[in-house]
Order: structure tokens, then sequence, then C-alpha cells
């Protein structure tokens, strides 16, 4: 088992990080305070292929594979969440399902300006009334003639104000519930589909989250997006590797709270020398570094299974769950080392504290994950 990153992959991790510092560093707590939605920086993420890495070069995308994209991913956590969620919910969200269900002409049409950053994407499953059990979705779509009519609405929608295209999913026949839901492409600008309200959030703030909205929104019969009746089922492919992105967003986070603890820890002195000096403080970043580590791994490995296109409902569900939980953990104890200091925001770890919170909720809570791997590993009887 080879543990180390290429070359071409240490390149991309140091070209992302130098980006991420470059860019988004010096803004990280004005857009979180403005919960400013730094559409500026799209064209810049763009240009470095991070709106597209996983597709193929033919559908404008950079053709590297979900290690890569994971590396990217981490790298934009350690220095803004938000950021990556900007970027996971445009990437494997939206454009993955595009990638995963989507006619060739629907892939030239769509995937190509999603993947190459010319356009965003949003993805919208939850409902009010359908969160971790999406089978409950009411959003409705009705054929008429050569066109589908939509009416309800979605919360939640990461990228949702913002997003050009928009993945939803609505039920075409609702006599067959699992199976009666569909996905669909529907573009901004189409009459009847507008974005709601936008959340006011306790993390993340510079990523939108908004609702969305449908009201006799006619689309043409080609924006059903898979067969009729498969979008339910295609939404648990696109989760199943969405949630390495959730735990590459919460490696990269619990990364970031990590090395600030443990550059505050070497220079705050209390009687008379570094709190790093102290075992109680050595024993919390020997334990961050550990669980951020074994985080990584499941990553890493749920990653390059999906590289060799095998399934990871159990290793995507594994990652997210300890990662998240680990970040959860990880941002607490940074907090604990910075002491007062970390309840302060003049310092970032206060910003981290509240961010990785979403890792536990997003795209399946913590439970739910561990209802699939439950599920998997009783299916599999080990
Ligand atoms: C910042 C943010 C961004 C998001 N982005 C998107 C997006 O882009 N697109 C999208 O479609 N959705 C998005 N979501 C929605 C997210 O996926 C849901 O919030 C999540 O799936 C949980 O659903 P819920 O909030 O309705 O909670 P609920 O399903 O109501 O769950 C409430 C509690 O009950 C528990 N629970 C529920 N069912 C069970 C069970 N069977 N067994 C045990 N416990 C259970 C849950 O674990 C949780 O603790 C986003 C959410 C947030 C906060």
């Amino acid at each position: 088992m080879d543990f180390d990153l290429s070359d071409e992959q240490l390149e991309i991790k140091r070209s992302v990080r130098e980006f991420a510092e470059r860019e988004i560093r010096p803004h990280v707590m004005e857009w979180d305070e403005a919960q400013h939605f730094p559409l500026e920086l799209i064209p810049k993420l763009a240009a470095l292929g991070l709106m597209g890495v996983t597709f193929p070069a033919e559908y404008g995308g950079a053709g590297l594979g979900y290690v890569e994209y994971t590396i990217a991913i981490e790298e934009l956590a350690r220095v803004d969440g938000s950021v990556a969620i900007i970027v996971a919910a445009h990437h494997s969200l939206c454009a993955g399902h595009i990638y995963i269900s989507g006619t060739e002409e629907q892939k030239r049409k769509y995937l190509v300006p999603l993947a190459r950053g010319e356009k965003l994407g949003c993805w919208s499953l939850t409902e009010p009334e359908a969160g971790s059990d999406a089978s409950g979705t009411r959003t409705t779509a009705r054929r008429e003639g050569n066109h589908w009519v939509l009416n309800g609405s979605k919360t939640f929608t990461s990228n949702g104000s913002y997003a050009d295209i928009c993945v939803a999913m609505a039920v075409t026949d609702p006599s067959a519930p699992k199976h009666g839901i569909s996905a669909f492409i529907i573009e901004k600008g189409t009459p009847g589909f507008r974005p709601g309200k936008k959340e006011n959030k306790l993390g993340l703030r510079a990523s939108d989250t908004t609702e969305v909205i449908f009201e006799d929104c006619r689309i043409p019969a080609e924006n059903c997006l898979g067969r009729p009746g498969e979008g339910f089922i295609d939404s648990l492919k696109v989760l199943e590797k969405g949630r390495i992105s959730i735990a590459a967003l919460a490696v990269g986070m619990a990364q970031g709270a990590y090395e600030a603890a443990l550059g505050y820890a070497r220079q705050r002195r209390q009687f008379g020398r570094p709190i790093a000096e102290f075992q109680a403080i050595q024993w919390k970043l020997a334990d961050m570094a550990t669980e951020i580590d074994a985080s990584r791994l499941l990553t890493y490995r749920a990653a390059r299974l999906a590289d060799q296109g095998r399934r990871v409902q159990r290793e995507g569900s594994m990652a997210k769950l300890f990662a998240g939980e680990t970040a959860v953990r990880v941002a607490s104890e940074a907090v604990q080392i910075y002491g007062g200091y970390g309840f302060i925001k003049d310092y970032p770890v206060e910003k981290f504290y509240r961010d990785v919170k979403l890792c536990t909720i997003g795209e399946g809570t913590s439970e739910i994950q561990r209802m699939v791997i439950a599920r998997e590993i009783l299916k599999a009887g080990c």
C-alpha cells in the first residue's frame, strides 16, 4: 500500500494551498461577517480547474480523479470552509449528477460550462418536510405535452441564490414513492423558478444556503435528467460521492483549526513557559493530529475506490462520519487551547468551531451515516 501522494498530487496540493492563502485568507472574516458570497472568486477557481476537477477534458473538466478533487477541497477548507462547500455543491452534486445521469446532449449543454466554471450549479433535494427521508419529496413535476411543469419548494440549497443551473428532484408518479421521483435541470431565468429566503447561518456564512421555489415552472421535456422515476436512486449515487466531498471539507477545516492551535500553543506563555510544554495541551494536540490523520486516510481510501469505479456506500459514509465528528472535536479543542482568545473573532478558531458543525449534518447526518454503514455491514456479513 502506498500512502504517499504522487508528484502531480503534491503539486495540486501546493498550488491550491498557495491560491487559498493568497486569494481567500485575507478576506475570510470580512466575507463571514458580511455573509458575502464570493462570486468574484469563481473565475479564479475555474482558471485553476477547480470547478470541474474530476470531469473528462471533453466535458470541460481537468480530467483528474476523486483523490485530486479531495486534495483540492481539503486545501480550500483549510483556509475557508465556505469556499470549499461552494465548490463541492457545484462539482459533486450539480455537475456530478449531470455527469452520472445526463445524456450526451445534456452533458454538452450543461456539464461543459459547469466544469469550466462559466456557470455555477446547485442541487436541490431537501425540502421542509423531506430531509433525512428524501423519499418524502413533495415538489411535483407534471407532464404537459413537450414540457414538465414543476411546483413546490426546496430548502437549504447551497449556491441557490447564485446558480445558473439547478438540478432538482420532483415527484412524477405519486403512486410509486421512491421510484416516482425524477431529476430535472432548470436554468436560471426560467419563469416560475426563483430563489426564496436566504438562510442566516451559524457557520459557513460566506456560502449561500437558500430556499428554491417552483411555481408553474415549465421546462422542456428533454430537461428530465436520467430516466423518469430514477431521480431518487440517482440522487443516492450522487450523495455517495458527495459524502467524500464533505469528508474532505471536514479534514481541511480540522487541519486549519489544528495548525492554528499548534502555532498558538507554541507561542502562548503561562506559568513562565509556552503552554505547549504542558502535557494536557500536548495530549490534545496528539489526539487532534491522530484523528485528523485517520480521517484523511479514510477519505483518501473512499476517493481512491471511487476512482476505480467502485461503489463507496460504506467507505464514503465511514469517511464522512468519522471526519465530520473529528472536525467538531478538533475545532472544540482548538478553541480550548486558545482559552479566552478562542472565543474572540480576532482569532481564527472560533470560525472553524462554527463552520465544522455542518459536516455532521449536510449530505446526511451522522445518524444517517451510521444507518448506511450498519446496512452495508449487515448486508455483507462483515
Ligand atoms: C449549510 C447547509 C447546506 C446544505 N446544502 C444542501 C444542498 O445543497 N442541497 C440539498 O438538497 N440539501 C442541502 N442541505 C440539507 C441537508 O442535507 C439536510 O439538512 C440534512 O440531510 C438533514 O435533514 P433535515 O435538516 O431535514 O433534518 P431531519 O431529517 O429532520 O433530522 C433531524 C434529526 O433527526 C435525526 N434523524 C432523522 N431520521 C432519523 C432516523 N431514521 N434515525 C435516527 N435519527 C434520525 C437526524 O439525524 C437529525 O439529528 C444543506 C443543509 C445545510 C445546513
